[in-house]
């Protein structure tokens, strides 16, 4: 009898922990499962402002496919994903093609741009370890430059970021930090550089707890950190980028413009033809798209509304490793003709902001607040125990934050 092929896109926190689950409870002779990922490596995303900003090294936040995953049980493809056609149960690929039964969307997020002129252009985003890894370096090549071009070229000294959500929170932290260090290495005063914060709505942090907001902000602040809240980033070109606030309009120059203002899920799905809601599948609650009774999205590209709230679960590796749960299981159902699927019911633990090595922000499990070292130690422990279910022990004493109480 011919085993069913689900095939999995994307290694990042949906896609992988799908391939492990798969990997635990299917039977030998239920399916074959192919894993596509561009890299052959998996990376955690949650820890890619640290890469960008140079406090953390980029090996230390990405983990080699083989090994996390048991390669005589999943075939593993290295490659891109050019588009998806569900009518033939096809993928495409850059050097090649594939074709499932059953398939897995677990893509991840795109930096969202809204159409702002000239972001894609001259801004960074964080999104990979090859940009964060860029992101480090162009910085780094900035403040070298300064010393040797002619003139106070304050705009190479002047980083701005783009969006006070948590990404533009905690990589303006990292930066924060690490600036010292950059001054002393490059021999500059540090009072000549600017870290920039430009938010549009009124507030950082939006909808978290005031209290912790502020605790937040005061924190950046004493480190020297610029709030414009209020501002819009209009466009942004060679030279830095143009804010708007009360209908006043200012130019800031800049030659480090990180945008942190938004995620979408990646574009290949809508460009092949998936319903998508602001770039996101409206997925089924058992998280099948609502066309494609094999297609199952996970993480950044599927999107599911809190009954409770009737706002959209925000897009975050929690949640995707707890849809990762919902899809295996809802596969090994079907392969194994079992029409009883799971409804996905996410389990929100909280949320964890870092502010630096030591420093965070959080409010966890029923509706704790902790911030400072507390904090700081919480989000370790959820890293670390994100490495243990990935990768066992030896991976979370390779790779975790075990320094959590220095
Ligand atoms: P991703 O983790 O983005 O993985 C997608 C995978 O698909 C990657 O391996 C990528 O290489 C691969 N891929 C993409 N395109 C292709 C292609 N065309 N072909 C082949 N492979 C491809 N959430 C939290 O819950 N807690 C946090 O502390 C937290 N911190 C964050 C910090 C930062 C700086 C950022 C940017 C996000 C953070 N998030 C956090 C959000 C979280 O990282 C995302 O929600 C999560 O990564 C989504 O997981 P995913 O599996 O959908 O996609
Ligand atoms: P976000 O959408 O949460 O925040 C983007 C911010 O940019 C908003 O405050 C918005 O007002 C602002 N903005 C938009 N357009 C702007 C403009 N033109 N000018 C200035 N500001 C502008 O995006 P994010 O921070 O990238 O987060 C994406 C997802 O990842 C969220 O679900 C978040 O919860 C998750 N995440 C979680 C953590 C964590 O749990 N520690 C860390 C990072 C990201």
């Amino acid at each position: 009898m011919n085993k069913p092929n689900i095939v999995v896109l994307g290694a990042g926190y949906g896609g992988i922990m799908t391939t492990i689950k798969l990997e635990k409870i299917l039977g030998d002779n239920d399916a074959n499962v192919t894993l596509v990922n561009k890299h052959d490596y998996h990376y955690q995303t949650t820890w890619l402002h640290e890469n960008a900003a140079g406090t953390l090294h980029h090996d230390r936040t990405r983990i080699p496919i083989k090994d996390v995953v048991n390669f005589n049980k999943i075939n593993f493809v290295q490659d891109t994903v050019k588009s998806i056609e569900p009518s033939n149960k096809k993928v495409i690929l850059e050097d090649g093609e594939l074709t499932y039964d059953y398939l897995v969307i677990g893509l991840g997020f795109e930096s969202a741009t809204f159409g702002i002129e000239g972001l894609k252009e001259h801004a960074f985003s964080i999104y990979s370890i090859n940009s964060a890894r860029l992101i480090r370096e162009h910085i780094e090549y900035n403040f070298a430059r300064y010393t040797t071009e002619p003139g106070d070229r304050r705009d190479l000294l002047t980083i701005v970021v783009g969006g006070a959500g948590f990404t533009g929170i905690e990589f303006i932290a990292e930066i924060a930090n690490r600036v010292p260090e950059l001054c002393q290495e490059y021999d500059i005063d540090p009072e000549k550089v600017r870290v920039m914060n430009v938010e549009a709505g009124p507030a950082a942090l939006a909808g978290f707890d005031e209290e912790l907001v502020e605790y937040a902000m005061n924190r950046l602040e004493e480190k020297g950190v610029e709030f414009r809240l209020g501002t819009m980033i209009k466009q942004c070109n060679e030279n830095g980028i143009l804010v708007e606030k009360d209908g006043e309009q200012e130019t800031i120059d800049s030659q480090n413009v990180i945008w942190a203002a938004g995620v979408t899920g990646n574009s290949i799905v809508e460009e092949s033809g998936f319903e998508v809601s602001r770039g996101r599948v409206p997925v089924r609650e058992d998280l099948r798209t609502p066309d494609h009774d094999n297609v199952f999205v996970v993480g950044d590209c599927a999107v599911l509304f809190n009954p409770e709230t009737e706002r959209p679960y925000p897009p975050t590796a929690q949640i995707a490793m707890q849809m990762a749960d919902t899809a295996a299981h809802n596969l090994k159902q079907l392969v194994t003709n079992s029409s009883e699927l799971e409804t996905f019911k996410p389990n929100l633990q909280g949320t964890v902001a870092s502010l630096g090595h030591t420093d965070a922000i959080g409010v966890v499990f029923d509706g704790k607040k902790l911030y400072g070292r507390s904090a700081s130690i919480m989000k370790k422990v959820i890293d670390n125990r994100y490495l243990l279910k990935l990768g066992g022990i030896g991976l979370m004493l390779k790779k975790g934050k075990l320094d959590m109480f220095r």
